[in-house]
């Protein structure tokens, strides 16, 4: 009798660490792979490729990172650098965040991106990021 109560004690133990282990696994998995925007309107998660965003305007900007992600991160291409400083539109110290927001800059407005810029961008792909994302850039009627 006393050997099951160990025994019992020791599998009740087992499960708790199990439970535990899981939850934090959890925890971790959904920390690596959704996109938490922390004091932000909208966030990318690379890892994940998944965009929250608040605003169509913000949707346009977080598709901005998730295009420059999946060109294989052309603002970090120290001639796109070179010609957003050149051009006065380094509005961030990060170049990602100058991609991104040009990007959205030039998708809501078409006459704001300068031809020096273009071959920057991955207009096809572009245009299926989207495409895909329409719902989200459809503000409310
Ligand atoms: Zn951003």
């Amino acid at each position: 009798m006393k050997q099951f109560l160990v025994l019992n004690e020791k599998k009740d133990k087992l499960m708790k660490k199990i439970k535990l282990t899981s939850l934090v696994v959890i925890c971790f998995a959904v920390w690596l792979l959704l996109p938490i925007p922390i004091g932000a309107a909208g966030k990318y998660n690379p890892i994940s490729n998944i965009i929250w965003c608040s605003t169509p305007y913000v949707c346009l900007h977080e598709i901005g990172h998730k295009l420059d992600d999946l060109s294989g991160w052309p603002s970090k291409d120290p001639e796109f650098q070179k010609t957003v400083e050149d051009l006065h539109l380094d509005w961030w110290d990060n170049p990602q965040e100058n991609y991104a927001q040009i990007y959205a800059a030039f998708v809501y407005d078409n006459d704001l991106l300068f031809a020096e810029l273009q071959h920057f961008y991955d207009w096809e792909l572009s245009d299926q990021l989207l495409e895909r994302h329409k719902l989200w850039l459809t503000p409310p009627q």
